[in-house]
């Protein structure tokens, strides 16, 4: 058992699969200590802690709830800067935050929920606790009176064969970790004697597939790496370099205008020149083309190529977690069926977030849902976050929030008029005729991007008259697309201001100090 554990715990991704994992071969323990039950307030559960549970967190009223939070890792991360900690621009800590700062008044239990049973309000969960080599599992089961559901999603490999076993992913701090050592293991093994040139470009070579905003900020901030620390550190070894972005569509950055994304190839195509070094063009942009397998050494495409590698990056896409499909198998008989050829595998929900099927009890949000009666929201913090506040005000205000009538639930895709009127409909029979609940309205406030050398795109949306999208009588947008140096100053000063505590935005401000004074950290830990 303890050797199936370690395994376990060696693998990817993340405690959850390794919790899954441990939930299928070891023996069931079933713990009632785990949820005292002398409380009088409704219980809320929150699974996750990431963007929708962390804000959620934030806005909870914990003097009318009871609120526990259940994840398997106890902090929130601030995604958009993983690309950076990655290569040592930030440090890992100053981009995390443990949940019991976030909220100091709720319990959390570290943990992986398996299973929901919405018929009797129980989460099934496993823990696994480590302490030096011995893990120890725990099964144990817990009631809910409301289920916040905010797993996220995982990243999908779209079963493209040794994606798995050799690519990196970059989702989780743990990835951003193992991409900085791989980095410097590289330059470090391409350093050896007796390389030939050959050999010395495969270990330098790094493809990166999938030419996202994660891809591309992953090479942004590779492409400095190499700049700064590569010429200080590595200087004989700068030619062999070789950045490959791959993707299978058309273009990059597919949410950024034309003028944006060319932009953005423009400074990832940059010539770098160093003294004492000739000039070098290290990174190449390759569109439509698609891989059909990963191997030790080489990435295949579909079209008869390899490229040969010393580290990969799928940023590819992804998909939902099998507790999340494990839901929607356990809704099926309900309306949440007929609610999945636009919900597309994520849980189907209303305009106030409870899921569809869930009899009231069950809310969702961030990347493993899709709120039916808008248009399909992008899976970004953005969302998350707003979703996450939304339904904290939402639950703290004396809504009749279990008031749902299946005939008033709005159909699928409905445009932004539509959905508004029925939505108000919907929302004065859940308040009686006296208060409207408002629905979930997403506030698109733009999208940015890093693309090197301290240039970003920030493609912004402001609304100088106020209001909201969705309410089209006043939202009026200006559209702004800055880019450079303006654009970096723009996406440095907005995430700091998004951090989510005062703390992790002076961590942050110092580590891009130390990095200007002192270079990056190549130690590989
Ligand atoms: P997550 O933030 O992923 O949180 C999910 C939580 O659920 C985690 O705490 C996880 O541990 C927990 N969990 C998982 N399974 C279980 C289980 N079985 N039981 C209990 N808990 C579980 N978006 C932007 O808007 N702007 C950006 O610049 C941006 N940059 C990004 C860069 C990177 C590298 C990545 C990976 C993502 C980026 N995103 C960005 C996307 C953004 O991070 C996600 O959309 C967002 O995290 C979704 O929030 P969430 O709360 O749904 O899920």
């Amino acid at each position: 058992t303890a050797d199936r554990i370690e395994k376990a715990t060696k693998e990817r991704p993340y405690p959850l699969f390794l919790a899954e994992k441990a939930a299928s071969i070891l023996p069931s323990f079933k713990s009632e200590e785990y949820y005292p039950t002398n409380t009088q307030k409704e219980r809320i559960i929150v699974l996750g802690t990431g963007w929708g549970a962390a804000s959620f967190l934030k806005s909870i009223d914990c003097n009318k709830y009871d609120v526990t939070v259940i994840s398997p890792r106890n902090y929130f991360v601030f995604t958009p800067m993983l690309a950076g900690a990655s290569v040592g621009t930030v440090e890992f800590r100053s981009i995390t935050e443990p949940v019991r700062e976030i909220n100091s008044k709720v319990r959390y239990l570290e943990a992986a929920a398996t299973e929901v049973d919405p018929k009797t309000n129980t989460l099934s969960c496993v823990s696994i606790v480590c302490e030096g080599n011995s893990c120890e599992t725990e099964e144990f089961e817990i009631n809910y009176d409301r289920l916040v559901f905010s797993v996220g999603a995982q990243t999908t490999t779209f079963g493209t064969p040794g994606v798995e076993e050799y690519c990196n992913y970059l989702k989780q701090v743990g990835d951003a970790q193992q991409i900085k050592n791989a980095i410097v293991n590289c330059f470090e093994s391409a350093g050896l004697p007796d390389l030939t040139e050959e050999e010395k470009i495969k270990e330098l070579s790094f493809v990166i597939i999938g030419a996202g905003p994660t891809g591309i900020e992953f090479a942004a901030e590779l492409l400095d790496f190499i700049e700064e620390n590569g010429a200080r550190f590595y200087k004989e070894l700068l030619p062999y370099v070789r950045i490959k972005i791959v993707e299978a569509a058309p273009s990059i950055l597919r949410p950024f205008e034309d003028g944006m994304k060319e932009e953005a190839i423009r400074k990832l195509t940059r010539k770098i020149e160093l003294e004492g070094v000739p000039t070098l063009q290290p990174l190449e942009i390759l569109t439509n083309k698609l891989v059909s397998e990963v191997s030790g050494n080489y990435v295949y495409f579909k079209d008869g190529e390899k490229i040969p590698y010393g580290m990969s990056l799928w940023a590819a896409g992804i998909g939902q977690l099998p507790i999340t499909t494990h839901l929607l198998d356990t809704l099926g008989e309900t309306e949440q069926k007929d609610a999945q050829d636009f919900a597309r595998g994520r849980l189907a929900v209303d305009p106030w977030l409870r899921v569809i099927g869930g009899d009231g009890k069950i809310f969702a949000l961030g990347d493993c849902s899709c709120v039916s009666s808008a248009p399909m929201l992008p899976a970004t913090a953005q969302v998350a976050a707003q979703q996450g506040e939304f339904l904290g005000d939402f639950l703290s205000k004396d809504y009749c929030i279990d008031a749902m009538d299946d005939k008033l639930l709005p159909p699928l895709g409905m445009n932004a008029d539509q959905s508004k009127t029925l939505a108000d409909k919907i929302a004065s029979f859940a308040m009686g005729d006296d208060e409207i609940a408002p629905p979930f309205q997403y506030l698109d406030l733009g999208i940015l991007a890093y693309t090197g050398k301290g240039s970003a795109l920030a493609q912004v949306q402001i609304a100088p008259g106020g209001g909201m999208p969705g309410a089209t009588e006043n939202w009026d947008p200006v559209r702004l697309q800055i880019k450079g140096k303006l654009g970096f100053g723009l996406w440095r000063s907005i995430y700091l201001l998004k951090m989510t505590s005062p703390k992790n935005a002076v961590l942050v401000a110092l580590d891009w100090i130390k990095v200007k004074l002192f270079g990056r950290d190549i130690s590989i830990l």
